[in-house]
């Protein structure tokens, strides 16, 4: 897919280079099916990666049009990052302790606002 090509690159890197080749509106439509036929078109910004999925007006999960098979095959075998699965490639679980402890004592000394 062109799309992909686009993948890490920023309108701002490029525009220092030339201005001449750059569409600062470029857009792209995106289009979604859902399991019940449904189409759904998002325009995006060209240089913003679009979901894999989205939610179809009827309520279930549509699916990129140009989402080849075995892309979403693997999707399924392998769930995305999560922000956790980040935060555990960053820090150790001793570090996570510590600052779990630390930011407990912030709470039991008035520090920080309960969020509820
Ligand atoms: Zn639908």
């Amino acid at each position: 897919m062109a799309e992909r090509s686009l993948r890490g690159m920023s309108i701002g890197a490029k525009s220092l280079e030339s201005d001449d080749n750059v569409d600062f509106a470029a857009r792209r439509d995106v289009t979604y099916v859902c399991p019940q036929g449904h189409k759904t078109i998002l325009p995006l910004a060209a240089d913003v990666d679009a979901p894999e999925s989205w939610e179809c007006r009827c309520g279930k999960i549509a699916h990129r049009e140009d989402t080849e098979e075995q892309e979403e095959s693997d999707d399924l075998a392998k769930p995305q990052r999560t922000h956790w699965d980040m935060l555990m490639e960053r820090r150790t679980t001793q570090e996570l302790a510590a600052l779990l402890e630390k930011r407990l004592d912030m709470h039991k000394e008035g520090w920080i606002p309960d969020y509820e």
